[in-house]
């Protein structure tokens, strides 16, 4: 049973339904351990902190589509909506073999503290598809997409929830949802959601956004720890468009990307991998496997990688009590949402590594989605240097914001984000009041 759940009921309140029960071991779990972290600094909006444990709204759906072979395949779609009370619902959608309810769940609670911490108008939001997008063909993923979108229809549209990519998903992906809300509406709705192709209302800059997002943070905290970039080892979990992008600009400035693993393997080079070229390996063969400048290495092998940086910018769990005792990094900066476990961080916390936490570090994204909406609105569309510039000023604003908060309550950064976030997001909902 849980702990992280099991925390004083308010007075007249029913227990946490047992679907947002949580065992702890779970992504779910992990969020409530983490909510139970910031409620003694919450002040008197601790009253309201529930609200934070109980998502809003939680659709599961069927999505039954014709596959090439004749056959119909069923496939379970969740859409969860955490909280809308700073505005509508906002987050991406995951296609995985892995996606469960609770890790849904938990992804929409992250958006809901990341939107806050970076200020932008949203609540949080998340949905995702339990498949393995790989072996579906072409059409087959067109089919699923479509399918997927109508049955949460329902519920999304552009000032209501505006779903944009996350794992597996990218902006074609976001082409057919557009097309699919805007059929069934009878109108065309660029603003349902965000990371669309450019030629179609998307932003520029909106795919590097995250890993640029990712750097813009690390090159911040490295020098409040005195940490040279320019010299720096880095390690790279996950090498699509956020790992990718920000091993790019972390090698642009001069560091060496040492190690980089994804789900095809693990690499490493002492003096520094090609970045330029391993992403035209990724591109053309799918993983970095195979890739020949370098050495392979044991999955395992990658938590003992001699590095000042290591950004996970994969899954959730990744970094848990098995391997946090052996990582060498100086700051550890969460590209992925969720990678590393509460009792991972205490581990991190005792041995002096600095984790960036996801709300915060990978927020750039979710934050060029927000320019991408206010630009469909009003139908005019910024240059990409506008872009980049207004991004990084968020970034390091909200950044310093929370670094602030870190050092004056002497508390983990990652503590400091749900602080300046769960505030912003419980003052709203007293501010709003309860219907009726
Ligand atoms: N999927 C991204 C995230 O986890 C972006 C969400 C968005 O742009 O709405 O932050």
């Amino acid at each position: 049973m849980s702990h992280a759940s099991s925390g004083p009921v308010p007075a007249g309140s029913h227990p946490l339904p047992s679907y947002l029960q949580a065992d702890n071991l779970g992504p779910w779990g992990n969020y409530l351990q983490q909510v139970d972290r910031v409620i003694p600094h919450l002040g008197s909006l601790a009253r309201w902190a529930e609200t934070l444990k109980r998502p809003k709204r939680v659709l599961i759906v069927d999505v039954p589509i014709h596959m090439d072979d004749g056959t119909v395949a069923h496939f379970e779609g969740y859409r969860v909506q955490h909280n809308v009370s700073r505005g509508p619902g906002k987050g991406g959608v995951r296609f995985h073999q892995d996606v469960t309810l609770s890790e849904v769940m938990a992804l929409s609670a992250w958006m809901s503290v990341k939107n806050a911490a970076v200020n932008v108008p949203y609540g949080g939001a998340k949905g995702g598809i339990r498949v393995d997008p790989k072996k579906l063909s072409r059409g087959e993923l067109e089919r699923m997409t479509r399918r997927y979108t109508s049955e949460i229809g329902i519920i999304i549209g552009p000032n209501k929830d505006i779903p944009a990519p996350d794992v597996n998903t990218n902006d074609q992906i976001m082409a057919w949802m557009m097309d699919t809300y805007s059929m069934n509406t009878g109108s065309t709705s660029t603003g349902v959601v965000t990371g669309k192709p450019v030629d179609l209302g998307g932003s520029l800059g909106r795919r590097e956004a995250t890993g640029r997002g990712v750097y813009t943070v690390g090159v911040e905290a490295a020098k409040h720890i005195g940490l040279d970039i320019a010299t720096s080892r880095i390690a790279v979990q996950g090498f699509g468009n956020v790992g990718g992008v920000a091993g790019k600009l972390f090698a642009e400035t001069g560091a060496r990307v040492v190690a980089v693993q994804d789900h095809g393997g693990t690499i490493y080079r002492e003096a520094g991998l090609d970045v330029p070229a391993l992403l035209r390996h990724v591109e053309a063969n799918g993983s970095v496997a195979g890739f020949a400048e370098a050495e392979v290495i044991t999955n395992d092998k990658f938590w003992d990688v001699d590095c000042d940086i290591l950004i996970p910018a994969a899954l959730e769990q990744q970094i848990t009590e098995a391997n946090a005792g052996r990582i060498k990094a100086r700051m550890i900066i969460e590209g992925a949402n969720g990678p590393t476990t509460p009792a991972a961080d205490d581990i991190l916390h005792d041995r002096n590594i600095l984790v960036l936490p996801d709300v915060i570090a990978n927020a750039g994204g979710v934050t060029v989605s927000y320019f991408e909406w206010v630009q469909d609105f009003s139908s005019f569309f910024w240059d990409e240097e506008e872009i980049n510039k207004r991004l990084v000023k968020i970034m390091k604003d909200a950044f310093a914001g929370v670094w602030h908060v870190a050092q004056d309550q002497k508390v983990s950064l990652r503590t400091a984000t749900f602080i300046v976030a769960c505030k912003r997001i419980l003052h709203t909902r007293e501010l709003r009041g309860l219907y009726p």
